[in-house]
């Protein structure tokens, strides 16, 4: 890295950036369609790290291999590693088991998408599947989860309410809180804030700042200025391949690549 801000470079002393994840050479195929190819990305921990680059980069698709998503469909084919520590497990190897993937790494969606049931039963479903059974540890985990993801004191008095009920930035707290019951290391977000208005929008951004001092955050956004606000890094993506990754504000004010330059000028893209 050319460039460290005062700032980062203050906080690094403190604390040395550690690796939460990394993309190793990593690929990815739809049938015979090369999605990403050759990958490599470092995710570190307890920042957040920012997937930005044009519709159809592949950012998605780069997310979403980070929790084995697409085990979920049919002829789909990673390729290469994608490394979680501290245990240096490489989360694509196929005695890995996904449901255990998905526990760890969390997935918020561009919409949100709350189950039909009521607040208190969305937060606690990754516990009862863990079979977690006791109901005052449960009722402890479900009270915390949302009070990490802001939304405790607006729904306390109404936890069996449907949760289908709550306005559209509620909700998406409310699939923060989801994930967040079953104590996930790092959190994926996809455009989470894209169906949302700017209030609801500024509550998620100020909840992703609180949320790092407890997680690693990988997010897509196709918002610049979102990178800017949210991210400690930022990766750049066209056409499947990751063509820069750095600071955000090494990103943002020094581009290295003439095509990172052009997209965040937005004369591309
Ligand atoms: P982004 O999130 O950056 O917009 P995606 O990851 O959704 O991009 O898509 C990357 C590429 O993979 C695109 O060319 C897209 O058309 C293709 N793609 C995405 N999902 C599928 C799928 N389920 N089957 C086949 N191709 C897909
Ligand atoms: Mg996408």
């Amino acid at each position: 890295m050319q460039h460290m801000p005062t700032s980062l470079e203050n906080e690094v002393q403190e604390t040395p950036l550690s690796l939460k994840a990394e993309a190793k050479d990593f690929s990815f195929y739809y049938g015979d369609f090369k999605a990403i190819k050759s990958v490599s990305l470092p995710i570190y921990e307890k920042k957040v790290t920012a997937l930005i680059g044009p519709s159809g980069c592949g950012k998605s698709t780069l997310l979403r291999s980070f929790n084995r998503m697409h085990d979920l469909y049919p002829n789909t084919r990673y390729q290469g590693n994608i490394d979680f520590y501290p245990d240096a497990t490489n989360l694509l190897d196929p005695k890995v088991d996904p449901i255990e993937v998905r526990m760890r790494v969390g997935m918020v969606f561009q919409k949100p998408n709350p189950f039909p049931k009521s607040i208190f039963e969305n937060v606690a479903y990754g516990l009862r599947l863990r079979k977690d059974k006791s109901k005052s540890y449960i009722e402890g985990r479900v009270e915390q989860a949302l009070k990490d993801a802001a939304l405790w004191d607006e729904v306390k008095d109404r936890l069996h309410n449907q949760a289908t009920a709550l306005s559209g930035g509620q909700q998406q707290r409310l699939c923060i809180a989801r994930c967040l019951a079953t104590d996930p290391e790092l959190l994926l977000f996809d455009e989470p804030t894209s169906a949302l208005d700017p209030i609801a929008t500024a509550s998620i951004e100020d909840l992703i700042h609180q949320l790092k001092e407890k997680v690693s955050i990988l997010i897509v956004t196709h918002n610049m200025y979102q990178a800017t606000r949210v991210s400690d890094f930022t990766a750049y993506m066209f056409m499947g391949e990751l063509v820069e990754f750095g600071e955000t504000t090494q990103i943002f004010n020094t581009p290295q690549r003439a095509e990172t330059e052009a997209y965040i000028t937005g004369r591309f893209g």
